[in-house]
């Protein structure tokens, strides 16, 4: 018999093994098992096909079964090869991507540690009354000791236990339980488990009862516009397999996915509820824990390994998670029974991945992984992705809006300021208007919080010397590099090389380098002087490099310990904060200046967003609508304007109108080809001899080729050839022509050491 198995390497296709006899019993579609690999090399193989057929080559012998379960199940294979095909990259990426590290592990040894909690027991011996009671009388020179034995006696039952002879009714107690109720430090534990009386032990954290889990859910009753939209959606789900939600910021959206996940626990189903990183904090898993106790599971990859590979684990064990909420690709793992998913925030583009493969749109893997379950897909925004709006127009998606916040709260106020205006009127204070300072002082009068949103980190984006006008850059990118004050160092955002600032000019020895532009971190610096007395703090990616800074952050704010909140996108969506009434956008500019062709529609999502943290509830007495500031550079932009009436129909019909013009998605499908090489003349060529082969076979689709927006990365120059292709057209013969010419170009001796890939829209 032979297995063909996955390798977790990016190698085309599938491996082939033979099964020795001792072990067929034990092999078979979807286990994990220990391969050979080259000379000495060993992986963890997940076997996706047994059968009779004899390859023409040697074949090496399957070492071991790693597992009794089942680890790839057979939709979830359909779905990887779907992925593999796609996205045009191999299945080894795709498992690469989709199982944790922890369970492909080359030597088979397989360090996964669950996730456990310390426990206290009484030990064996002393679990009788007379020695307990003669160790406790000597205790007595030992206060702490004897409290902390008594409070375990009493926490425990043990006093019952003893006396019917039944260590299994002890109560089980933590740790940190103990500690807490008995006041005593973990010396004082250790001292008394030294004695021999107590001992610790470790249980895996799923067998603990959380004690937060509620005896009944706890479901808040929809309004009636919900209500509306709740039953619309059901009974677009009678026609059509996927359904957008469209509702404003702030309509209860996630109010409406927690019925709709009752309802399909109710039916026995499982459910996929999708986010974008950014918006997976605890607030949310909070509210959907208050609802769903335990059958929750938490996919994120702010997670450490052990954690994903405990879900991975237990979603192909007989008692899998029936709601798992997760970030992108919690889209890969196994389910058994999936009815429902939900992808909230669907416009996201960070649900599409770009480095490494599989470049992936996780919004678009769901919904043919939702299509193979047989399931139900509801795609949920404020200001849904133009691709999805036009499914919903064209029929092929329901559409469902909601166009109320909850409990009739207005929709925040939106004032435009032309920042080039007020510059020349010298009226700004660096990054501020008259206007936006004045909002901010009279929110902090009324003790209401503030957010501001600048999508640049660091202190400066640019320094410049202002003799000779040099600028740094980084040595391996073709970017300028961005100062960060705190530490004084240049530092490249795509590498991550970084070196100390000069104290003079590198090209002039001038003395006088500025920095110019404003990044979060000078935002900060020049609140904390206008605002000595507001507490600020600032949320990007330099303040919440770990899971718990990121947190606490959030939960500061919301605690109202923090008064303003400077961010990057981090803060523009998803939380949820009582007690902001004003948003300020620095420099909306800076989003609508971007040299991609979703950049208008980005900016309108970016900004209706953020301005929708503005103004959730209704302030006391007064009924404060949220207030929002925009400064910008050019106020009579269409797309500004498009933010200040919440016309999103107005954007879409405009951008539509450019997409048809110039060819552009939702009425074609990009391709992009990327080459990569050190030598940037080789690299020149082999794109020209590219574009020129591809030009034969898709005359005039082929685009370029071109330098993407940064042409060098860690060292590799980069060039792009981009293919328009027809949606009608058949892709899999597209694909095959690709590669097709992708092995011809490889196969020259110059281009030997070129990388060559694909990104697909
Ligand atoms: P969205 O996701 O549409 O922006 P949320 O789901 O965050 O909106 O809801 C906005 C606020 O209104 C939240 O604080 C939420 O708790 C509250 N809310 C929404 N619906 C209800 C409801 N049916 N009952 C009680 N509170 C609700
Ligand atoms: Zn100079
Ligand atoms: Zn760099």
């Amino acid at each position: 018999m032979y297995a063909d198995c996955i390798v977790p390497l990016p190698l085309e296709g599938v491996f082939t093994y033979s099964v020795p006899t001792h072990l067929s019993q034990k092999v078979q579609v979807g286990c994990r098992v220990n391969v050979p690999f080259g000379a000495k090399k060993q992986y963890a193989a997940l076997v996706t096909r047994l059968h009779e057929e004899k390859p023409a080559y040697q074949t090496k012998d399957i070492l071991a079964v790693l597992e009794e379960e089942v680890m790839l199940l057979p939709n979830q294979l359909k779905l990887w090869q779907w992925v593999a095909e796609y996205y045009m990259c191999t299945l080894g990426e795709v498992y690469k991507a989709a199982i944790p590290s922890g369970l492909k592990e080359k030597d088979g040894v397989v360090r996964y540690r669950p996730r456990t909690i310390d426990c206290v027991r009484i030990t064996e011996e002393y679990f009788d009354p007379f020695k307990l009671n003669a160790v406790l009388s000597t205790m007595k020179v030992a206060p702490k000791q004897q409290l902390l034995m008594l409070k375990y006696i009493e926490l425990t039952g043990l006093g019952a236990a003893l006396t019917l002879k039944n260590p299994q009714i002890l109560k089980e107690i933590t740790k940190e339980e103990l500690l807490k109720a008995a006041g005593c430090s973990s010396t004082i534990l250790k001292a008394v488990c030294d004695r021999g009386l107590l001992e610790e032990y470790e249980v895996l954290v799923d067998r603990i009862p959380t004690g937060q889990i509620p005896a009944e859910l706890i479901i808040q009753p929809l309004s009636q516009a919900q209500q509306v939209a709740r039953d619309a959606i059901s009974g677009a789900w009678q026609q059509k397999e996927v359904c957008l939600l469209h509702g404003v910021t702030s309509s209860g959206k996630t109010e409406i996915y927690i019925h709709l996940i009752a309802e399909a626990l109710k039916e026995g189903k499982q459910v996929l509820y999708m986010l974008p990183e950014i918006v997976l904090t605890s607030q949310l898993t909070d509210r959907l824990r208050k609802v769903f106790g335990d059958r929750l599971g938490v996919y994120h990859s702010r997670y450490t390994d052990a954690e994903r590979v405990e879900v991975y684990r237990k979603q192909v064990s007989d008692q899998p998670y029936d709601i798992i909420v997760g970030v992108r690709s919690s889209v890969l793992l196994p389910f058994r029974n999936l009815g429902l998913v939900i992808i909230d925030e669907e416009h996201e583009n960070s649900f599409k991945q770009t480095e490494p493969a599989p470049r992936y749109h996780a919004r678009n893997v769901a919904l043919v992984m939702a299509k193979l379950a047989g399931a139900k897909t509801l795609l949920g925004t404020a200001t849904p992705s133009l691709e999805t709006y036009y499914n919903a127009i064209q029929g092929k998606y329901a559409y469902v809006s909601l166009t109320t916040r909850y409990g009739n709260v207005a929709m925040p106020e939106i004032e435009v300021v032309d920042i080039a205006e007020e510059k020349r009127k010298k009226l700004m204070s660096g990054p501020f208007s008259p206007l936006l300072l004045r909002e901010i002082r009279e929110a902090l009068e009324r003790k209401e919080q503030v957010i501001l949103f600048q999508n640049r980190r660091g202190f400066a984006p640019v320094v410049e010397c202002q003799v000779c006008g040099w600028t740094p850059q980084c040595p391996h990118c073709d970017v300028a590099l961005t100062h960060h004050k705190r530490n004084n160092q240049l530092v490249c955002h795509y590498c991550s090389y970084s070196t100390p600032v000069p104290h003079r000019c590198p090209q002039c020895d001038g003395d006088n380098l500025s920095s110019k532009g404003y990044g979060t971190e000078r935002i900060e610096d020049v609140l904390k002087n206008i605002f000595p007395e507001a507490r600020v703090a600032r949320m990007d990616l330099d303040t919440t490099r770990s899971r718990s800074a990121y947190e606490s952050l959030i939960k500061g704010f919301q605690k109202g310990e923090t008064d303003i909140l400077i961010g990057t996108q981090m803060v523009t969506k998803g939380l949820d904060f009582r007690k902001v009434t004003v948003v300020g956008i620095l420099n909306a500019s800076t989003m609508l200046n971007q040299p991609d062709f979703r950049s208008y529609e980005r900016a309108f999502q970016m900004m209706t967003q953020v301005a929708g943290r503005a103004g959730r509830s209704v302030s006391s007495e007064e009924n404060r609508v949220g207030k929002v500031v925009l400064q910008v550079h050019d106020a009579s932009q269409s797309t500004v304007q498009q933010v200040v009436r919440a016309d999103y129909k107005a954007m879409f019909t405009e951008q539509m109108e450019e997409r048809r013009m110039f060819n552009y998605p939702p009425l074609c499908r990009l391709v992009y080809v990327y080459m990569k090489h050190r030598d940037e003349n080789v690299l020149e060529h082999m794109a020209e001899e590219l574009a020129k082969i591809l030009r034969m076979v898709f005359g005039h689709r082929v685009l370029g080729p071109d330098m993407p927006a940064v042409a060098r990365v860690q060292t590799m120059y980069i060039r792009k050839v981009c293919l328009k292709i027809e949606l009608e057209a058949n892709m899999a013969e597209v694909r095959k022509r690709l590669r097709e010419l992708q092995a011809y170009l490889l196969a020259k001796q110059e281009y030997k050491s070129a990388v060559m890939y694909y990104d697909v829209e």
